[in-house]
């Protein structure tokens, strides 16, 4: 089992091991003492572990509810939050008990947002079941749900007890699900770590995928641990999300998924950046050869000028300018403010790698 520590605020550990799901009774009779733990999982999810986590939980001495919500990105607004206050509620939930969230990013998000704000805030803990989940979004605190003008904008910081990582859940993934977890592991090279960018090239991720994941997560958790609330260094997690979330925004966010758009706003800004003199020629042919190799898109239909106006509705636009992550060359990032009149034209380039596919 690999053990990472993270020492935010309240500090907790994240631990990785195979079929780790099934001791989840212990670990939370080991740091919790709640009486009561509810479940919060989706209708992918649940038909195929939470009888597994529900025994667990109960084998060890807990009442155990569950909530199951439809799976989908759509479903992560506040309605679905004030439904499982709803289930938390009518199972007398008080603020010693807990929350597990069991499933991907969407699931993570909600329980942990249901988590912070449930009588002022109540313990969880994460068993991400999603690469994306795994790899970045259980790590960190972030929780909220979507409003109809763009993700992520109702939210709190809450840092979860532990998380559990169980690599055997990816075995279940659809290709589409590893492909999208892929997106945001080679953006963790491209910020920070250029000699596991060449692992990623020259292996296949999924091999290897343990070390993988301890990998991406030993990265974040160094990240968050300096800057827990994203005033600096935080930031640079958000490489490729700038023009990524425009492009869910733009496409309704059904079509493509979180990591593919990440992928193609990694390039898009990576592009950007060459033709600004401030990224290593090169440095975009690069993402995109490595994002090819892990079948993620590397190109969009929209326009520059589409783009920039999905993007300065991002909630990383600080007044007039928007904070972008730049690359100096792969395994070195830096933010750069740009202002937000001048956005389109500093993402405007001739588009070269693009035209390739
Ligand atoms: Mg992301």
């Amino acid at each position: 089992m690999k053990t990472i520590h993270v020492s935010t605020g309240k500090p907790y550990d994240i631990y990785i091991e195979r079929g780790i799901l099934e001791q989840i009774g212990s670990y939370a009779k080991k740091l919790s003492r709640a009486q009561r733990v509810c479940v919060v999982s989706d209708t992918n999810v649940a038909p195929l572990y939470l009888e597994r986590v529900r025994n667990a939980l109960t084998q060890s001495g807990f009442e155990v509810t569950a909530h199951i919500f439809e799976a989908g990105e759509k479903q992560k607004h506040l309605g679905t939050i004030a439904d499982i206050y709803n289930t938390l509620a009518s199972f007398h939930m008080t603020r010693k008990d807990i929350i597990v969230a069991l499933g991907g990013g969407v699931c993570g998000d909600m329980a942990g947002f249901a988590a912070a704000s449930y009588l002022r805030g109540i313990d969880f803990i994460q068993i991400p079941t999603s690469l994306l989940a795994q790899v970045d979004s259980s790590v960190g605190g972030k929780t909220g749900v979507d409003l109809p003008q763009g993700k992520n904008l109702v939210g709190a910081f809450h840092q979860p007890i532990a998380v559990l990582i169980d690599p055997d859940t990816l075995s279940t993934l659809p290709q589409d699900f590893i492909t999208d977890g892929m997106g945001e592991v080679i953006k963790y090279g491209c910020i920070k770590d250029r000699a596991f960018f060449e692992f990623l090239r020259q292996n296949d991720a999924m091999q290897h995928i343990e070390q993988v994941i301890e990998t991406c997560v030993s990265i974040k958790r160094d990240v968050v641990s300096r800057d827990e609330k994203e005033s600096g260094e935080r930031m640079l997690l958000n490489f490729g999300h700038t023009l990524g979330h425009a492009i869910e925004k733009l496409s309704h966010f059904c079509g493509i998924s979180h990591g593919m758009a990440v992928a193609v706003g990694m390039v898009l800004i990576a592009e950007a950046g060459e033709a600004r003199g401030v990224t290593a020629s090169g440095t975009a042919e690069q993402i995109v050869s490595l994002c090819r190799q892990y079948s993620l898109p590397t190109a969009t239909d929209y326009s520059f000028r589409d783009l920039a106006q999905a993007a300065a509705g991002d909630k990383k636009t600080a007044g007039n300018s928007i904070n972008l992550v730049l690359l100096h060359d792969i395994g070195s990032s830096f933010t750069q403010s740009v202002p937000l009149k001048d956005l389109e034209q500093y993402i405007t380039t001739r588009g070269i790698y693009e035209r390739k596919i």
